[in-house]
């Protein structure tokens, strides 16, 4: 393990001053059931070095809390435990889609450890990424191995290029369905953005798959009230029944009114280098009566851009199929 310093930090802004202090050398850590695998087994490069200084982000009071107000909606601290939003009554009740996301997420010990906020800016789950002797694209080498090699699993069938990870968080496709913002705290200010844009392709960033600065932490994750009648549905696809990565997921969420959709947002998870939001899906369902024809022609079109590589041309036909049940379960009445 490479030997690090621990700093307990008692806010959000001074784990963001920490950051500032000690820039390119810290990190923040929370759960660590990403950050200290990762450092454990020396993933590094020319473009990814392993933090000397972690920032605790447990020790800062309250940032572990879920909160809910009738009206406003969901407050979700960065360091709420993924255990807690699966079990919380509230997010069952009125926030299903992320109840469910949530409990797809890892096994129950994973989820009992791992983080709002740890989820959100985990690292992909590529698993050439994850050789600490293979100097790819990603780490600041010259080759993605996955374009010659083994792409079955973990590897992008839209978006990809240059490097072909998919984004690996089950929580992100079902926060973005649900239209969330996300609060980032710098060491002097602080910012609100749509989640959706706080993720970002290879293209636009090779080395980073979010918009947060070296200096910045997620201090919270805020889901407004979903309108009256609005439902919402997440399906998962891995390898292992048990727990895994996915493969494919969809997420689904919906104002129905007279078994019309009113209005949707649909997000694919473990499809491209970000949760990828299927907008020409989403112009296919609004004002369409739900039913089995209709939930085909948006998996269609959702996949309709896809660029499978050598080994994962499944994955468009997984990706229909989930998308499709889901539009069909959330359509439900
Ligand atoms: C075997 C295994 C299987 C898994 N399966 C799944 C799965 O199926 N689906 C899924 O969604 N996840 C899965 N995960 C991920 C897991 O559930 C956690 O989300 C993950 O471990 C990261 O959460 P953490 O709180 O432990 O974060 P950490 O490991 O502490 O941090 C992860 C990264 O996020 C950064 N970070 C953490 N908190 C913040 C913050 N507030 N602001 C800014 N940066 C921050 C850290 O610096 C680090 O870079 C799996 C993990 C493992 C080890």
């Amino acid at each position: 393990m490479k030997s690090f310093q621990l700093i307990d930090a008692r806010s959000p802004q001074e784990a963001a001053s920490l950051l500032n202090k000690y820039k390119g050398k810290a990190q923040p850590l929370a759960g660590g059931g990403d950050l200290l695998y990762l450092m454990k087994d020396r993933i590094e490069g020319r473009q990814i070095q392993m933090p000397d200084v972690l920032v605790n982000l447990e020790s800062i009071p309250k940032l572990d809390s879920i909160s809910y107000e009738k009206g406003k909606g969901l407050k979700l601290g960065a360091m709420a435990l993924v255990s807690d939003v699966e079990a919380n009554k509230t997010i069952r009740e009125r926030f299903p889609i992320l109840a469910q996301a949530a409990a797809e997420v890892a096994s129950p010990q994973l989820r009992n450890m791992g983080t709002v906020g740890g989820n959100l800016c985990q690292k992909p789950r590529c698993w050439y990424y994850r050789n600490a002797h293979l100097p790819c694209l990603k780490k600041g080498g010259s080759t993605c191995y996955a374009l010659e090699g083994d792409n079955r699993y973990y590897h992008a069938i839209l978006e990809g290029g240059p490097c072909y990870i998919v984004h690996p968080s089950d929580l992100a496709p079902a926060l973005i369905a649900l239209n969330s913002q996300v609060a980032l705290v710098g060491p002097k200010q602080s910012r609100t953005i749509p989640l959706e844009s706080f993720f970002v392709n290879t293209k636009q960033n090779l080395y980073q798959e979010n918009v947060l600065k070296p200096d910045e932490i997620v201090q919270e994750v805020s889901v407004p009230e979903p309108k009256e009648g609005s439902r919402g549905f997440y399906l998962k696809s891995r390898i292992r029944k048990s727990w895994d990565f996915a493969l494919a997921s969809a997420a689904v969420q919906m104002e129905i009114a007279g078994g019309v959709c009113r209005d949707c947002r649909i997000v694919l998870g473990g499809v491209a280098p970000l949760p990828y939001r299927a907008k020409d899906a989403e112009t296919a369902l609004k004002g369409k009566k739900i039913n089995e024809q209709v939930a085909l022609k948006v998996a269609e079109e959702a996949l309709k851009a896809a660029q499978p590589m050598s080994m994962n041309a499944y994955k468009v036909d997984l990706a229909k199929t989930l998308l499709k049940r889901a539009v069909l379960q959330a359509g439900k009445v």
